[in-house]
């Protein structure tokens, strides 16, 4: 056990703090101070040249004397840099006796310095940031003292410095409605219900509606996600997921009478499907509009197979190789965007001038009111964060339509990918989320943000939803 810390001075540390001060007194808020040094490790699970982010500060006798916000948003920064950090208290005094670090171990402190204390108490309600790297550890010789490696200094030092430039006030402009949508709710409570009666493993095929987050938490109530039928084993439950299925899929389940299958596609894409049905029944040539790579557009295909042509932009509208004089009928995507999508209408009205089109709009009330509600408050915002996963078409089309209103947008998973570097000079904040992202993230993403300075939050709605989904007969 380490006696006493044999950190050196934090001098990088002080020394931004000194930069962020002149800059930010300007702006009438106090700098953020940030300190960078050594420190012993109390705990076994730590190796020299870790890195320790102070969470909070305490004295040798183990009272506290700090709580440190800015602990989350560095340390995740430096995961992402691919560093080993870790979070936790750090107590800080000119020297430890040995009964008082054993004593502060137990307490579970992570590591003991010699200075973090004394160099704040210099800098009195400014944010601060606290960062060690483990010079030695308990039981270690002096000669396997370790040090950080130079990459990692230039890391931590850019990180300390982005920290810096993101601390201060925020305004957060929260786009509503967000986050689930009517059919969404329906395909996880699907599942839900169906562990419930019919135990686990249910077994589902593709992800039930696109968000990691959400996948994960149903895999540990006993969902199993699969790619393909043929992985599902005999007599199970196997549950359709929300974006739909080909009826060649429906077929392969057909075939297995053994399986007990509940169908969780969304009824506005089940509508698309029918109305594929319909206009191939009818004889047109048919055009969709949508992302050819999306599992919704191959189950839209799988309707009329062969008789599709898949169109994104209006360059694919150029290019299709259709008699105009032949009847054409098109359908589109659910989770397009709205604004590009009615220019692609356009361009195929123009080239087929008795195209047919659905009886309604196939995007979706969910999509359009997110984009709607994201547009209301885009021109207003520095920077727009879109929470949601990569592989969810509505989350990627919201991204784009804030750049398309001329404001910046990053597309987070969830709060740890909050990269620090993208509220460097942003005072307003746009908030909002994909149809299948929970909107527990949207509430940690700000919460991230309220640790970084004081932050006003205002909700901005365009629009009430009441759309609710009857569930599928077999979880009634
Ligand atoms: S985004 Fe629209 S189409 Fe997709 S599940 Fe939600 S309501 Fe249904």
């Amino acid at each position: 056990m380490a006696g006493a810390t044999r950190s050196r001075p934090g001098e990088g540390g002080v020394a931004l703090a000194r930069a962020a001060s002149t800059r930010e007194s300007r702006a009438g808020a106090k700098a953020p101070v940030a300190i960078f040094g050594a420190a012993s490790s109390l705990s076994s699970a730590l190796e020299p040249g870790d890195l320790i982010v102070a969470t909070e500060l305490r004295s040798s006798d183990g009272s506290l004397c700090s709580h440190l916000a800015s602990a989350g948003p560095i340390t995740a920064e430096l995961h992402r840099s691919g560093l080993r950090a870790h979070k936790g208290p750090v107590a800080s005094a000119v020297a430890f006796a040995p009964l008082e670090t054993a004593m502060l171990a137990g307490a579970g402190v992570l590591a003991v310095d010699n200075e973090s204390i004394s160099v704040l108490s210099s800098w009195p309600g400014h944010p601060a940031a606290v960062v060690r790297w483990i010079s030695n550890t308990p039981g270690a010789s002096a000669e396997s003292a370790g040090g950080p490696r130079p990459s990692a200094l230039g890391i931590v030092r850019s990180t300390l410095e982005a920290w810096a430039r993101a601390c201060g006030r925020h305004e957060v402009l929260l786009a509503a409605p967000r986050s689930f949508c009517a059919g969404v709710d329906r395909a996880i409570e699907t599942v839900r219900r169906a562990l419930d009666r019919f135990g686990s493993p249910v077994y589902v095929r593709r992800q039930i509606v696109h968000n990691l987050h959400v996948v994960r938490h149903l895999e540990t109530l006993g969902a199993v996600f699969v790619e393909e039928l043929d992985e599902v084993p005999p007599e199970a439950t196997v549950v359709f997921a929300a974006h739909g299925v080909s009826p060649a899929v429906r077929s392969q389940a057909a075939a297995r009478p053994d399986l007990n299958v509940i169908d969780a596609t969304c009824p506005l894409v089940a509508k698309v499907h029918s109305e594929a049905r319909r206009f191939a029944a009818q004889g047109h040539n048919l055009v969709l509009i949508g992302h050819s790579n999306h599992e919704e557009v191959e189950g839209t295909l799988g309707e009329a197979p062969g008789r599709f042509h898949v169109v994104a932009g209006t360059d694919d509208v150029a290019r299709l190789d259709l008699d105009p004089r032949q009847s054409v009928a098109f359908l589109t995507q659910t989770t397009l965007a709205t604004d590009q999508t009615a220019e692609v209408v356009t361009a195929l009205r123009e080239r087929f001038p008795l195209i047919v089109a659905p009886a309604a709009d196939d995007i979706c009330y969910a999509t359009q009111n997110r984009q709607d509600a994201l547009r209301s408050i885009a021109h207003r915002c520095d920077l727009m964060l879109v929470v949601g996963s990569a592989n969810s078409s509505n989350t990627a089309r919201l991204v784009e339509v804030a750049r398309r209103e001329g404001c910046r947008a990053e597309l987070l998973e969830d709060a740890s990918q909050l990269q620090l570097g993208w509220l460097d000079g942003v005072t307003t904040v746009g908030l909002t989320a994909g149809a299948s992202a929970p909107d527990f993230l949207v509430q940690e993403v700000l919460e991230t943000i309220g640790l970084l300075g004081p932050l006003t939050l205002t909700e901005d709605r365009t629009a009430e939803e009441h759309v609710r989904f009857a569930l599928p007969t077999q979880v009634r």
